[in-house]
């Protein structure tokens, strides 16, 4: 780890603790959750909560548990939940217990008679339109609700027949009783338990008619798992006195603290459920694991490493302002990652025939290729070189268009990745006047050795035309095309998504690549990062996902190369 990132991974969270475990407190013990509500798919914002909690409870010896926050019943799924259970799993974290919220019903049932008791929670009737006028406004006290005063045994009675089914939906609510007049809002004898008859629970079934709101279930089941630093985001800062009142109003087994930090909020992408589930649900993209998605399953198919990603969380650093995170730093953690572990390989994506008109025909030689340019250890292949061979359109001009063109041009030599020096002696068109072929012929001596008194600079990749395979290449690029998609005022946020982020070609992938597993990540040679597409790819019909180009195509568009 450099300094920087030491640095980085030293936060102010990682600071509070370091300053408990000074004083002796929590017994030494560390222990933190990550708490997800399964109502839909984890994306990079998760991720950074993920890494933080899961990293401290390795860094200092503790614990982290993955806690379904499963109170809405409606909204959520078994769905949700075994692909947040993927995703942590694959971002190389492992949870010390599985919980659900859900698995404390009984218990926060009993914390509620036991406030109810105390005086301190009333069954209330207004509707919820009568709670928002009494409730005040920031520069007004709230008022006084008129059931606020009910003795505790008709508060136990009603609450207990409010669990029995004997109300109608909405019709009642539990509340605490704090103060009306509190400058903090969340403190207005806020909702503790809402009647949802007749929802079908993913874990619970139809066992509860009544089910808790998030505050109260989210402090008490962090005392109920001995939770030492509960961290969450800033929107929550204004819930943390309720959180206090709550593990300190009724009998909790322990004493946790809430700590809030900065959301990750990325360039050129959004990071909301929300916002996500209508990308999907209006057809912008075609599925939650759609590599353009910056949701976990999206990166993962997209090509990203689970090590770029937990990269990316520590270099960005754990603070308590919010701002906007350079797209380029998640990038550059892909393409370090990938540098470093991706075998290399020849894939031409624009095929333009070649034609070596001195090789003798059916003649196959096997050129042996490194996997790595920096890595022996990753060993070498072979790919068969022929008469017949594909480049890339993009590598022949007929002239040279300026002196730093290196590639190949009508009469000139260029080197054949892996294998000879090639010249080029025509260039075949059809009536239209488009190139179709090139005619070509080789150099024998220019195998692994240098051609005699001249310099051939430029090096190109090839497949050969009889063994390449066809693949569809599927080219992903940012999936919107401002910073900040639908910052600028009166526009739509749906406005900003980049009409080019998914181009599909057909290419010619180098023989070796047709039986690469799914999911398997490469480095197509000059070209960029490509994985095998993980739904979609069959061996018969390899699909490659570009992950992401080999330089930085954006920084020049945004003045900042
Ligand atoms: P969203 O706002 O996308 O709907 P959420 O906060 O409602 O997300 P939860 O399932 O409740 O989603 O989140 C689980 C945990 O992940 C919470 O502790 C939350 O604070 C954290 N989290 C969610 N989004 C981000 C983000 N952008 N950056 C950092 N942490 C996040
Ligand atoms: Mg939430």
């Amino acid at each position: 780890m450099s300094n920087q990132e030491a640095a980085a991974a030293s936060n102010f969270i990682r600071q509070i603790i370091d300053r408990d475990l000074a004083e002796g407190k929590n017994d030494g013990k560390v222990a933190t959750r990550f708490p997800p509500e399964p109502n839909g798919y984890l994306h990079l914002g998760h991720a950074k909560s993920i890494c933080l909690n899961f990293g401290i409870a390795r860094d200092y010896n503790g614990t982290c548990n993955l806690r379904f926050d499963d109170t809405n019943p409606e909204k959520e799924s078994q769905e949700y939940i075994d692909a947040i259970k993927t995703d942590v799993l694959w971002l190389g974290y492992e949870w010390d217990r599985l919980c659900h919220a859900s698995d404390y019903f009984e218990q926060l049932y009993a914390f509620a008679e036991e406030l109810i008791r105390a005086g301190k929670a009333y069954v209330c009737d207004l509707n919820a339109e009568q709670m928002r006028e009494y409730r005040g406004t920031l520069t007004e006290p709230g008022k006084n609700s008129p059931y606020r005063e009910r003795s505790a045994e008709e508060n136990l009675d009603l609450f207990r027949r409010m669990r029995a089914g004997e109300f109608d939906s909405g019709t009642r609510v539990l509340r605490a009783k704090i103060d009306m007049a509190a400058p903090n809002i969340n403190l207005r004898d806020p909702t503790l338990y809402r009647i949802r008859k007749g929802a079908a629970h993913h874990q619970t079934g139809e066992a509860w008619a009544i089910y808790p709101m998030y505050d109260y279930t989210h402090a008490l089941s962090d005392a109920l798992e001995g939770i030492t630093h509960s961290l969450c985001t800033l929107e929550f800062e204004d819930h943390r006195a309720l959180y206090d009142w709550f593990v300190e109003n009724v009998d909790a087994p322990s004493r946790p603290y809430q700590y809030e930090f900065a959301r990750l909020n990325l360039e050129y992408t959004v990071l909301s459920k929300r916002k996500l589930t209508e990308l999907v649900n209006e057809g912008h993209v075609k599925s939650w694991d759609d590599p353009r998605m910056p949701t976990i399953a999206g990166i993962r198919r997209r090509g990203f490493p689970p090590e770029a990603i937990r990269d990316f969380c520590t270099r960005i650093g754990v603070t308590k302002s919010d701002g906007l995170v350079e797209i380029a730093m998640l990038e550059n953690c892909v393409r370090e990652s990938l540098d470093a572990t991706a075998p290399r390989a020849m894939a031409v994506l624009r095929p333009l025939k070649v034609v070596i008109t001195n090789y003798p025909e059916g003649q196959v030689e096997e050129m042996t290729a490194a996997n790595h340019p920096k890595d022996q250890s990753m060993g070498t292949r072979t790919v068969p070189f022929s008469r017949e061979l594909y480049i890339d359109q993009g590598d022949f001009v007929e002239v040279a268009p300026n002196k730093k063109w290196k590639r190949l041009t009508l009469g000139g030599e260029v080197r054949l990745r892996n294998a000879y020096v090639i010249r080029c002696d025509e260039a075949v068109k059809d009536a239209d006047g488009n190139i179709v072929e090139l005619r070509c012929s080789y150099d024998p001596d220019t195998l692994g050795a240098n051609p005699e008194g001249r310099k051939v600079k430029g090096v190109i990749h090839w497949v050969s035309a009889s063994h390449g395979v066809p693949a569809e290449i599927r080219l992903y690029d940012r999936l919107f095309n401002v910073e900040n998609p639908g910052a600028a005022k009166d526009r739509d946020w749906r406005q900003d998504l980049n009409p080019e982020s998914l181009v599909v070609i057909e290419g010619v992938v180098e023989p070796s690549l047709a039986q690469a597993a799914a999911g398997a990540r490469f480095q197509f040679e000059r070209e960029g990062y490509f994985c095998v597409d993980r739904k979609d790819s069959t061996t018969g019909r390899p699909v490659f996902n570009r992950t992401i180009t080999l330089r930085d195509t954006w920084a020049k568009i945004a003045g900042k190369g």
